[in-house]
């Protein structure tokens, strides 16, 4: 066990330090890790032995990462269509395996085999993000969340202690644990940090702040940025990532783009820089269920210029989430959120917003306002109808709350149309 722990420190600070290798190393281990893995999936695992035969690709014929775009991409449906042998490394027996589900809010949830090994480099990629924001090992951790994690026995002797709580619990709970255990980092999902923040802030709590809030799980949207700022005196650190792959982009200090954790994923965005495209990610430490170039379902953006912060690292500039969470347009094209908070990001009045797309050509527009000033709702709707396009009716609506129920993903946008529009034609390929 001293052992385990011994190697994941070391695992830890050897990836904390590959934020500053030189490019080039960088690019040799990854592709180092990566022909290992492709060698290992086709040889061992039934599915990736299919899926390459039909292809016609075999790991051999990997070079570089220059020619990434070769290997197969591996699509969720594939992979939710397997049975678990077919998915896990012969040799291995799935019912020994930990198991993580997605939450499958589009259809069936997908299983996610680990072992003992896949599951310390899970753990290794998430700690790494911590340690990246200046984690210390004798800070205090609540986490707000629907499963709770496992409890190590290290913890208990005050090595990185981390307290859980339900996100069923009320948040009046959660800010009552904050007052009574003062964490030095708080760890959530973005809804749940905007609920934390508004119940601190309606009891009128004045609580030390935490070092480090971090938000993951859902698009953290500029508003409760603003508020969880505002209310817990901290700006959250913006951290992706999918539970089929862990975390694997985040936040730096500078708030300039999310870095890709390079060491231990690869990570491809489908698309013309500049534009947003389909995410691909290969994770280079899951070996009994490998996930290798698996498409994500989640759209980004490239930001093609470094990071003042001095990380080497690639950066994401925008995350959009998935492609369905868009307002549909009738030529097929898609308005994703950051169009929207343009527009209503200028107005301070504004607490959270919504849209929500029943119908092609129709657009509703859920607001909270936190202070009621005259014409407010008709000058957003004028501001906005002014850049759609001419066809889109706009209706805004003033909400006292924006419900979200418990395990569910705060969405930005909601639409039911044109999810079965094909994609854009890609028109190039970012590989980071
Ligand atoms: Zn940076």
């Amino acid at each position: 066990m001293l052992l385990d722990g011994w190697k994941t420190f070391r695992l830890i600070r050897q990836a904390l330090a590959s934020s500053r290798w030189r490019r080039e190393d960088l690019r040799q281990v990854q592709e180092e890790r990566l022909r290992n893995l492709l060698m290992h999936a086709y040889q061992n695992v039934p599915l990736y032995r299919r899926l390459y035969t039909e292809a016609g690709y075999h790991p051999e014929k990997f070079r570089s990462l220059d020619d990434i775009d070769k290997i197969p991409i591996l699509q969720k449906d594939r992979l939710k269509q397997a049975s678990p042998e077919e998915i896990v490394a012969q040799g291995i027996d799935p019912h020994r395996c930990g198991v993580v589900e997605t939450s499958g809010s589009t259809g069936t949830p997908l299983r996610i085999f680990l072992g003992a090994l896949d599951q310390q480099w899970q753990r290794v990629v998430a700690w790494r993000i911590l340690f990246e924001h200046g984690f210390r090992w004798t800070d205090r951790t609540l986490e707000i969340r629907m499963t709770f994690g496992r409890q190590f026995f290290v913890q208990r002797l005050g090595i990185a202690p981390k307290e859980w709580c339900s996100i069923l619990d009320p948040p009046e709970f959660w800010a009552q644990r904050m007052v009574e255990t003062r964490p030095d980092v708080i760890v959530a999902g973005a809804g749940t940090l905007q609920a934390l923040a508004e119940t601190v802030q309606t009891l009128g709590l004045n609580l030390p702040s935490p070092r480090l809030i971090v938000s993951d799980s859902e698009t953290l949207s500029p508003a409760t940025r603003q508020l969880v700022r505002r209310a817990l005196g901290r700006d959250p650190v913006d951290v992706y990532g999918l539970v089929e792959l862990s975390n694997f982009a985040w936040e730096c200090e500078r708030r300039s783009g999310f870095h890709v954790s390079a060491d231990s994923h690869i990570v491809e965005v489908a698309a013309a820089s500049g534009e947003p495209g389909p995410i691909i990610t290969t994770a280079l430490g899951m070996w009994t269920m490998p996930m290798i170039r698996y498409e994500t379902g989640d759209l980004a953006e490239v930001e093609t210029t470094l990071c003042p912060c001095g990380r080497i690292l690639p950066l994401l500039r925008r995350i959009y989430g998935r492609r369905v969470d868009s307002v549909a347009l009738q030529d097929g094209r898609r308005i994703f959120w950051p169009f929207f908070h343009e527009v209503l990001g200028r107005y301070d009045e504004l607490g959270q917003w919504r849209i929500l797309q029943d119908e092609i050509n129709e657009v509703h527009l859920q607001i909270v306002v936190t202070n009621n000033v005259q014409g407010l709702l008709s000058r957003i709707e004028s501001d906005l109808q002014a850049v759609l396009p001419c066809e889109i009716r706009l209706r805004v609506e003033r909400v006292e709350t924006i419900p979200v129920s418990p395990g569910e993903k705060t969405r930005m946008i909601i639409s039911k149309v044109g999810t079965a529009i094909e994609p854009h034609p890609v028109s190039g390929r970012e590989g980071l």
